[in-house]
């Protein structure tokens, strides 16, 4: 959007795309089931033609806010000037510490029921997680089956109303340390616990809890909400003047689609800024 609008653009990206564990993309029309990384190369290949765009594979280090703009460092040593900045940082998932889960993340072990629930829809699933989050990442299954356990690798540390949502949506509860994963492949067959017989599992999602991806939000002075997101107003915009935030690392739903939707909003944020300033400064030399 910002290179057809004719502004020059520097994209910094180290390629790290927080979906690069993932199969297939799903829930982005007319793209569904894309490779993440055919996505990317497809997104570049798109990009190449905007001679506006220059695409820099380096790593942000530092940036910071001038009086008429930012001034950015990137790990190779190159400092960048920018009058206005759009960060796309995204955001980092806490994994579970359970052996095995490497091999099947992102093939039979997610943590998003949008987005790869459907593939499961009437298999025996495992929600893990604990307290409110676990037992509410298990009542959000019942949509895909009605086959859910929730694993909660320790005490489930629930309230009696949940609990009583559990028994209602006859989910059942273990509360053995998870050991380990075990399948054929990138498929998950089994849990094995400390104690207890194993469960025979075709897909587990995990909430686990995530962060920020990069520290250049909370070093530029961004406000955050309770959950952690960059506090984003109107058009992606944050409260330090010029700066926007888009995509996981702001606040709205964490998808592909609203991600790339969240960009295209705020780069017309940032071309009618711009416009308004050349704009007023036009009127001022006029006036001269
Ligand atoms: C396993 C998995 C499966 C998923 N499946 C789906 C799905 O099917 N459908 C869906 O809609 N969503 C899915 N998601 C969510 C989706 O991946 C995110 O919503 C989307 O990637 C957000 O895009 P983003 O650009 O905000 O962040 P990211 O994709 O995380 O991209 C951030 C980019 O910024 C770069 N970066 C960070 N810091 C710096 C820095 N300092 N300097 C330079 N570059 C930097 C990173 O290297 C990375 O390339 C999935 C997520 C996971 C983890």
């Amino acid at each position: 959007m910002l290179g057809r609008c004719r502004r020059r653009v520097i994209l910094c990206d180290t390629g790290l795309s927080r979906n690069r564990w993932s199969h297939a993309v799903h829930g982005l029309l007319t793209r569904d089931g894309t490779p993440p990384a055919e996505l990317l190369r497809l997104a570049r290949e798109q990009l190449s033609p905007y001679d506006t765009v220059e695409l820099v594979g380096a790593e942000v280090v530092d940036a910071l806010r001038t009086a008429d703009g930012f001034e950015i460092r990137c790990s190779d040593g190159t400092a960048l000037h920018s009058r206005k900045l759009l960060l796309a940082t995204g955001v980092i998932d806490d994994l579970p510490a359970i052996d095995g889960l490497e091999r099947f993340y992102g093939r039979s072990v997610h943590h998003c029921p949008y987005c790869d629930g459907w593939e499961w829809r009437d298999q025996p699933i495992a929600a893990y997680g604990r307290g409110e989050a676990g037992a509410g990442l298990a009542l959000g299954l019942t949509v895909w089956s009605r086959d859910i356990l929730l694993c909660s690798d320790g005490p489930a540390a629930l309230s009696p109303r949940m609990q009583d949502r559990l028994d209602a949506a006859e989910i059942r509860l273990r509360e053995e340390r998870v050991l380990r994963m075990e399948g054929t492949g990138d498929q998950l067959e089994r849990l094995v616990f400390d104690t207890g017989a194993p469960v025979a599992r075709s897909a587990l999602f995990f909430a686990s809890g995530q962060r920020q991806a990069s520290e250049l939000p909370a070093r530029l002075g961004c406000k955050f909400t309770e959950t952690g997101a960059v506090n984003t107003a109107k058009c992606e915009s944050t409260n330090v003047p010029g700066l926007y935030v888009c995509g996981d690392a702001s606040r709205e739903a964490q998808f592909v689609v609203v991600a790339a939707a969240e960009g295209a909003d705020a780069a017309m944020a940032v071309n009618k800024a711009l416009l308004e300033e050349q704009l007023a400064a036009n009127t001022l030399a006029s006036r001269r």
